[in-house]
């Protein structure tokens, strides 16, 4: 930090000031997370100067020997993890992975079926804000009324629109998904099966949720969510088009330039974290959190959409207690707890203001939080949901203890 002092004081001190942040928050963000030190440091490492544009081997510059070394090792670790065939280690983020298979598999007008952003889905799954809206007939499929996936409206809506594409995954469902079900009804209708694992990638890799590798012709996630990589895109597979480069040719030169190869060597040491019993231990200890600080918010009265959760992340229903998402979140902030509004299930209300909220645990457990310590964010956040602005001194207390006891 020194460096960026000398040269840009007023960039160091918001570095230092969005460190401090980090510090005295609890994150609880559920696509959020900290990354290690070494992961951190390959990221800001020379790699950051290489253009690589190509794969290893088969390069459009000079100098790339150890660049080729670094993106076969991300490759072979991510194989390795997923336990699949194929993996391309260059989108630079999820939302680019997933263009980079629509471009691949797709062609623009062609019919997806995603899930509904407002259900939980991902804008990339077939909003009409997001490209794959815009350039592709997208058909939405959602929760039932319990808030769990209604795998016979996917089915229905699929012999309905015949669509080329189904698109599994989601960014604010706190269930399992059962890819093989998703896997049966595209095969019925001909479609391929793409999932998007960005949120339980971390859980797939630590056998904590089924893996959609042996369902799925093509999977995507993000690598700094649950997997707690730098920020990033990864496509796997095992099927057969992934042997004729479709898939590579789509995300070089079909959508990106030059790959960000600080990024591929800090994917590379992620996955080799990965790897290790140590996260093994976080996969599982992410979920027994999630399940604590759940049943720490249901038993203060606060509801929980489809009742609970199955994986590192909940969504609370804010409308029983006619509170809104927007208010909630500044609410929460207020007292140091990091969290985002999220819309509901068929939600009155727009998604910058929401009558829900989303919790996720990836975050505090890489911190070193235990099922306790999810007990008394539960406690806090219960305190500014009942007592508003006049129960911010005891929630406040609650949360110093918390991030003094778990130090950055
Ligand atoms: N897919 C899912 C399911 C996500 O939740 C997200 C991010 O929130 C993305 C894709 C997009 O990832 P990125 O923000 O890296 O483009």
């Amino acid at each position: 930090l020194d460096e960026v002092r000398a040269v840009d004081p007023e960039i160091a001190v918001l570095i230092e000031k969005e460190l401090e942040r980090q510090n005295s928050h609890i994150e609880l963000i559920a696509s959020e997370n900290w990354v290690s030190k070494a992961v951190m440091a390959s990221m800001g490492s020379v790699f950051t100067n290489k253009y690589a544009e190509g794969y290893p081997g088969k390069r459009f510059y000079g100098g790339c020997q150890y660049a080729d070394e670094v993106e076969t090792l991300a490759i072979q670790r991510a194989k390795q993890i997923f336990g699949c065939t194929y993996a391309n280690v260059q989108p630079h983020s999820g939302a680019q992975a997933n263009m980079a298979v629509f471009f691949a598999l797709l062609k623009p007008g062609d019919t997806i079926l995603g899930m509904d952003l407002d259900h939980g889905g991902h804008l990339t799954h077939g909003s009409p804000a997001n490209f794959s809206g815009a350039y592709f007939k997208a058909v939405p499929y959602g929760v039932d009324d319990h808030g769990f996936l209604d795998y016979d409206q996917v089915k229905r809506l699929a012999k309905e629109y015949r669509p080329k594409m189904i698109v599994a995954g989601a960014s604010a469902y706190a269930r399992k998904i059962d890819f093989k079900r998703f896997r049966e009804i595209a095969d019925e209708v001909g479609a391929y099966l793409m999932v998007d694992m960005a949120h339980i990638a971390g859980l797939v890799a630590t056998g904590q949720h089924e893996s959609p590798i042996p369902y799925a012709h093509v999977t995507t996630t993000t690598t700094h969510k649950t997997l707690r990589g730098p920020r990033g895109g990864l496509i796997l597979s095992s099927e057969e088009f992934a042997k004729d480069h479709q898939l590579n040719k789509a995300v070089f030169p079909g959508i990106q330039g030059g790959p960000l190869m600080h990024v591929i060597a800090a994917k590379a040491v992620c996955f080799k974290e990965i790897l290790s019993d140590e996260f093994q231990q976080y996969g599982r200890d992410v979920v027994t959190n999630a399940k604590a600080l759940c049943d720490g918010l249901v038993k203060r009265g606060i509801q929980i959409v489809s009742g609970g959760t199955d994986n590192h992340l909940m969504l609370l229903d804010l409308a029983p207690m006619r509170k809104t998402g927007k208010e909630v979140e500044n609410l929460l902030d207020s007292v140091n707890i990091t969290a985002n509004k999220n819309t509901i299930p068929n939600d009155p209300k727009s998604p910058f203001v929401t009558s829900g909220l989303r919790l996720g645990t990836p975050a505090v457990t890489t911190r070193g939080m235990k099922t306790g310590d999810m007990d008394v964010i539960a406690q806090a956040i219960a305190v500014m949901l009942y007592e508003g602005e006049s129960g911010e001194k005891k929630a406040e207390k609650l949360v110093k203890n918390l991030t003094d006891k778990y130090p950055l």
